[in-house]
């Protein structure tokens, strides 16, 4: 095959995959699966399929190193994609049009793309006769776009997983508008927090004691307050992300039965995401402090709370950055490093000690995750094989 006609052949397959409609809610991933073992066929890779839970699959696409025994590369990719608003997009979401060098579709910077990069990565060095020292895995998984629980993280927990015996793994980043290439070695803390504050029910003509409201706002006002602070930090330092700090939303404020009626309780939710500085014990000791200013009987309970991470070291304590740093030094790529704003599949991995960098390479786009008309430069997708190719040649020849 030549060049040209290698690069017509990934194209064809993004489109092939952007076409299948992996998309929430109820996602069957037959499809998904049908298409991924054709592709691991002709690449001669061989498939090992799991279901830590029904009807969410992940397959394993493997290509054994020369040194099978040593620790694997991971190239993780998730299958599923969210929900479109059709009418608001100029090409149909699921047709994989091209119009003037750019491709439209769900997922195609959310992360197929990534997926099918993988796939022509492995494909072109396969074809270039090299054998790779470490074995390379390609995952694909499904239900990253609602939490992952279901997904990677049951699928860490088994022993399949741990017979893969990963060293290092890639995933997920996100594009960049700039010429720079976005590196993510860590993700915030995810805390959903309910802070439930009863109160005396009475007649709205009254000035009751032991109100309800007058709770409420309390811990509202505490917690807007944090979320002042961030925005301050943010704003008087140039250099910190949306990743570096802690952020607060008041997401869900519940209570009431009728105007003229004091109800029994409110409840107010937010979305935490904890810097990594953040120590979670104080910072749970200083909710647990406002509930009791706040009045009798204010208590929290946690929707989600997640442990704390820590961030993949990149430095020489880490030989897989050192090599991803090499290959993206020689192909002369600038890398910027952050700590990821939302949560990824990364987090499951890191948390089983393993070294992992979220990493998509598309520069100079706008990222379009989650938005209408969603779309990727062809030139763009074609330039992250190759840079990919590097990478992959380098991590897994440690
Ligand atoms: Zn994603």
């Amino acid at each position: 095959m030549t060049a040209n006609s290698m690069d017509d052949a990934a194209v064809t397959n993004l489109q092939n995959y952007l076409r299948i409609r992996s998309v929430h809610p109820n996602i069957n991933y037959d499809e998904c699966l049908v298409h991924l073992r054709g592709q691991a066929n002709e690449l001669g890779l061989s498939v090992q399929e799991f279901e830590p839970v029904p009807k969410k699959p992940i397959l394993v696409m493997t290509w054994e190193g020369q040194e099978p025994t040593l620790p694997s590369i991971l190239l993780n990719s998730h299958m599923d994609v969210v929900p479109v608003f059709e009418k608001s997009w100029k090409h149909p979401p699921f047709a994989a049009e091209i119009e003037d060098g750019v491709i439209y579709g769900r997922g195609v910077q959310d992360m197929k793309s990534v997926g099918v990069q993988f796939i022509e990565a492995i494909r072109r060095l396969k074809n270039q006769g090299i054998r790779l020292k470490r074995t390379v895995h390609l995952s694909f998984v499904p239900d990253e776009e609602v939490g992952g629980r279901q997904g990677m993280g049951e699928f860490v927990k088994t022993d399949g997983f741990k017979k893969l015996n990963v060293g290092f793994a890639l995933d997920e980043g996100h594009a960049s508008t700039t010429e720079e290439y976005l590196v993510f070695n860590g993700e915030r803390s995810i805390w959903h927090v309910n802070v439930i504050c009863p109160g005396k029910s009475g007649h709205g003509s009254l000035l009751l004691p032991d109100n309800c409201g007058e709770k409420v706002r309390y811990i509202i006002d505490k917690f807007m307050d944090l979320r002042q602070e961030s925005k301050k930090k943010l704003e008087n330092d140039p250099a910190l992300t949306i990743g570096d700090v802690t952020t607060v939303n008041l997401t869900m404020l519940s209570g009431g039965i009728q105007s003229n009626v004091v109800p029994e309780k409110f409840t107010a939710t937010f979305d935490l995401r904890l810097a990594l500085s953040v120590d979670h014990k104080e910072f749970e000791d200083m909710i647990k402090r406002w509930c009791s200013e706040a009045g009798d009987n204010v208590t929290y309970t946690f929707d989600q709370k997640e442990h704390y991470v820590p961030l993949t070291p990149l430095d020489a304590t880490n030989p897989y950055w050192l090599a991803f740093k090499s290959a993206t030094d020689d192909l002369k790529l600038s890398i910027k490093i952050l700590t990821f704003p939302g949560g990824t599949d990364s987090r499951y991995v890191r948390d089983m000690g393993i070294f992992a960098l979220g990493f998509t390479p598309i520069t100079l786009t706008e990222p379009e995750l989650h938005q209408h008309n969603e779309s990727l430069k062809i030139d763009v997708f074609l330039k992250g094989i190759s840079t990919f190719e590097k990478i992959i040649h380098a991590v897994a020849n440690v």
